[in-house]
């Protein structure tokens, strides 16, 4: 059976014995907040309840290693959108230790390209530096900082809106602060 029949099944299942009800909650976050996260397997389930986050709590953007690249790309626009059509209050940037984009050498995924067969031509692009936007950073704590700086220079984002940056350890889901937004505004 193939993943996508394989998750078909499984769902028409949830549906016609109603498992969603347990769900059921709006699109406005309970707790006010959106949070900034790596999409890293472990922190699924593990950094909602390590957060005593339900359904329904908190707008949730997952981006490899937790990095808001680019100050006009499309984590800030969702952190934007929570905060203007979500009623979000509070932005919290949460980095894990263990990280696969801890030391991320755009090399590798280059090599990797090729080997499958993407052209030379591929990985030369006038508006990106591909390299430099393969990379990843030499340490977690530098690009939460990195990323908290993005949201709170934002031109875009009004007054009064703490912006936390945290790390999370991936096994135990302890959460250490780096940067207590509440004293930096
Ligand atoms: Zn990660």
């Amino acid at each position: 059976m193939s993943l996508l029949t394989d998750i078909l099944k499984h769902n028409q299942n949830f549906v016609k014995s109603r498992e969603y009800e347990a769900y059921r909650t709006t699109k406005f976050p309970e707790k006010k907040m959106v949070v900034v996260s790596c999409m890293d397997t472990r922190l699924t389930e593990l950094l909602p309840k390590a957060m005593n986050l339900a359904n329904g709590d908190a707008k949730i953007v997952k981006t490899a290693g937790a990095v808001i690249t680019h100050p006009f790309g499309s984590v800030m626009r969702s952190i934007l959108v929570a905060i203007y059509e979500l009623n979000a209050r509070e932005v919290l940037i949460i980095g894990h230790h263990d990280c696969g984009m801890t030391g991320l050498k755009s090399e590798n995924i280059i090599d990797k390209a090729k080997a499958r067969g993407i052209k030379d031509e591929a990985l030369v692009n006038v508006d990106v530096d591909i390299p430099l936007w393969l990379s990843g950073f030499s340490s977690v704590e530098e690009s939460v900082q990195n990323s908290v700086d993005v949201v709170r220079n934002h031109p875009l984002l009004p007054e009064g809106i703490p912006v936390h940056g945290l790390v999370v350890d991936p096994s135990t889901g302890e959460l250490e602060v780096l940067i207590d937004g509440y004293l930096s505004m």
